[in-house]
């Protein structure tokens, strides 16, 4: 469903270091996890709607619904031992 081309418009986000959730370069505290400090050096995004039922999610360490970043610049993501 394309919505045609906004680049201008496009909002601006930051990732949450802790968390990698993605929000709006305004907000100050991570609605996901609390932690105040956020980078703009992210890529990838995700939208979590069922953290149990996704892969992804479980290998993101993502426990919230929410909209993410895949990477997220100086976090670590600890994978599953296997
Ligand atoms: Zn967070």
């Amino acid at each position: 469903m394309p919505r045609g081309r906004q680049p201008s418009k496009r909002p601006k986000l930051k990732a949450c270091r802790r968390c990698g959730a993605l929000v709006d370069s305004k907000v100050n505290v991570c609605p996901i996890c609390g932690s105040t400090e956020f980078t703009d050096n992210w890529e990838g995004m995700i939208i979590i709607l069922d953290s149990s039922r996704s892969e992804l999610a479980r290998e993101l360490q993502i426990e919230k619904p929410g909209l993410y970043a895949i990477r997220v610049a100086g976090r670590v993501v600890k994978r599953a031992a296997q």
